[in-house]
């Protein structure tokens, strides 16, 4: 690059930066990422989810499904640092009168944030009323059962073929606990789309398909409650009420997260969630807050840490920690306690 600054030079330039320009720089170089690149990659799942629903439609004209659709922080502005990853939902359509739905709390599990899915009625619509009986265990829906239905089918799809079509290479990737598709849609850029079955229920609660991470046995039935989409739309909100940064210091937060292997496990909900409840708290939101703020979110989830407990800012009876074990709660604890006093280090590229 001729004669310009060397390399140490810009790394010395760069550590006498503020905290806040630090952020801000990470933000804009490492973090955003550009958008030729999301739309090139949101395109590239467009095209396998239209491809799939012909598929679908064409093969299982009777499984009683919503149309499946993408969603996921590629399609709210929120993925960080590369466009690598999507959700394909599958909303299931489920007879009202033949399935109930019971919150966790009130099984001998008692997990907040989990419910189980009960058939009904099965003294007059007797197994077979419904579709979704075939993945009935025990007379519960299954989410096991139900992503099992979905990867017989997505093993029979010729996906060489559609690949060639759409000139990408497709793949299932086996084994994966959840049911996954890679797409090489460039020679250099990857992206899996993760099926995700979903059922609304009447109240509107979401539920899908993702199992209890520490699932014994007796946690196989249990279907997930999302609270994505409501999270995402509130710390949108907030920030639009104020012009503030919420949403710029969650991507920070996911791309530390992301890029650093010992806090790999802290997912983008309980991120959202713990900048949800620091919002409560902290009302300036602003550009030059970041830094403040950032280092606030430290500290709150150091203490969520400490206390084994995070409560999802929109039903506080969840835990969001619930799935962790102690000793990753112990090392992410550890690790970002360490990291209040160097927060520059979490900054890794
Ligand atoms: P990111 O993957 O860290 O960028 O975060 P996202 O906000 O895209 O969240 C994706 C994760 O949330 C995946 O692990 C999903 O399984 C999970 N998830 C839970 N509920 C939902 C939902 O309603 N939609 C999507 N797309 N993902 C959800």
């Amino acid at each position: 690059k001729g004669s310009g600054p060397t390399q140490s030079d810009l790394l010395r330039a760069r550590m006498r930066l503020s905290l806040q320009e630090r952020l801000w720089d990470f933000y804009q170089h490492d973090v955003d990422i550009p958008a030729e690149e999301q739309a090139v990659a949101r395109k590239a799942a467009l095209d396998i989810c239209a491809e799939l629903r012909v598929f679908l439609h064409a093969k299982l004209p009777d499984m009683p499904l919503r149309e499946m659709y993408l969603s996921g922080s590629l399609y709210d502005d929120l993925q960080v640092v590369t466009a690598d990853h999507a959700q394909l939902m599958v909303p299931l359509i489920l007879e009202k009168n033949l399935w109930s739905s019971i919150p966790g709390e009130d099984t001998i599990m008692n997990v907040p944030g989990f419910w189980l899915v009960r058939r009904e009625n099965l003294e007059y619509f007797p197994r077979n009323s419904s579709y979704w009986d075939r993945c009935m265990v025990g007379g519960y829906l299954s989410p096991k059962s139900v992503l099992e239905v979905f990867d017989k089918l997505v093993g029979t799809i010729n996906w060489p073929a559609i690949g060639s079509v759409l000139d990408y290479v497709i793949r299932p990737v086996v084994p994966s606990e959840t049911l996954t598709l890679e797409v090489q849609y460039e020679t250099d850029r990857k992206l899996s789309v993760d099926f995700l079955p979903l059922l609304v229920m009447e109240d509107g609660t979401s539920l899908i398909a993702k199992p209890h991470r520490l699932a014994a046995e007796r946690h196989e039935n249990l279907w997930r409650q999302s609270f994505r989409v409501a999270e995402t739309a509130r710390l949108r909100a907030l920030d639009q009420e104020d012009g503030g940064y919420r949403c710029a210091c969650l991507k920070v937060a996911k791309a530390v997260c992301k890029l650093n292997p010992a806090l790999n496990r802290l997912n983008a909900s309980q991120l959202t969630n713990a900048i949800l409840l620091l919002s409560e708290k902290q009302a300036n939101w602003t550009h030059e807050a970041l830094a403040d703020n950032f280092l606030q979110l430290v500290k709150a989830l150091v203490g969520y840490l400490e206390a084994g407990r995070l409560p999802c800012a929109l039903s506080p009876r969840v835990n969001l920690f619930c799935e962790l074990t102690e000793q990753e709660v112990d090392e992410l604890g550890y690790t970002l306690y360490c990291a209040l006093s160097e927060p520059e280090l979490l900054l890794v590229t």
